[in-house]
């Protein structure tokens, strides 16, 4: 089904207005079969995301980054080589409140902050998620959705932030992954060495167990109309 224009309001002041997404939470990987998502929380974490994209970039597999938008306005740069790397980005709050009893004007204000944030880091940038802090999601889908994003849950988490040991993560990882299992996983809030090694040692693991790597599903093409400038 090709895109449909969608009108917007003039003096829309979104520097990339998207259309207003499924408010649905998403927790399956695109395609068939044995598919699963990499989604990362928490960062832009300098030394540990940057870790992280290197580990990504040798084994070709392109992930989510959702996004704290604190972190995002210390390490603006960290953010540019997520987007240089063809990732996708995901907006996870200005300061990982817990979201869960707010109203929705409130909700929205730090949502739209947060995509201020990234898109001083990278104007333009397009941002298709969003992930609750603490998955408490309370209004927040509704309000994502309205702001173009999806909201991205999970179906496995392997206790990262513990942190329970490389070998252990392999393990949850290897024995914990489903068919179109979106993953949560973290490159920032804490030290993360042990979640980009897991990742480095189980991506091939998977793959020889033919799993393949796909973003998580949105509801409609992710090809947009383009508004003339
Ligand atoms: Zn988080």
């Amino acid at each position: 089904m090709p895109p449909s224009p969608v009108p917007r309001p003039a003096g829309a002041p979104d520097p990339a207005p998207a259309r207003p997404a499924s408010a649905t939470v998403v927790d399956t990987a695109r395609g068939g079969g044995r598919t699963v998502s990499l989604t990362f929380d928490d960062g832009p974490n300098p030394a540990d995301t940057l870790r992280l994209l290197g580990v990504l970039r040798r084994h070709r597999v392109a992930a989510v980054f959702c996004l704290w938008g604190e972190h995002v306005d210390d390490h603006p740069d960290v953010v540019r080589r997520i987007v240089a790397d063809g990732h996708t980005l995901g907006n996870h709050g200005m300061r990982h409140d817990d979201m869960g009893r707010w109203p929705a004007e409130r909700i929205a204000a730090d949502l739209r902050a947060t995509n201020d944030a990234i898109r001083r880091a990278v104007p333009g940038a397009r941002i298709r998620y969003f992930r609750a802090p603490y998955g408490a999601w309370g209004g927040t889908p509704a309000v994502a959705a309205a702001l173009g994003m999806r909201p991205l849950g999970w179906r496995l988490a392997v206790g990262d932030w513990e942190p329970p040991g490389t070998d252990e993560l392999v393990r949850r990882l290897v024995d914990g992954v489903t068919p179109g299992a979106v993953v949560l996983l973290h490159d920032g809030g804490g030290d993360r060495h042990q979640t980009v090694e897991a990742v480095d040692r189980v991506v091939p693991v998977l793959r020889a167990r033919r799993w393949r790597f796909t973003l998580p599903a949105r509801d409609r093409p992710t090809r947009r109309t383009q508004t003339p400038r």
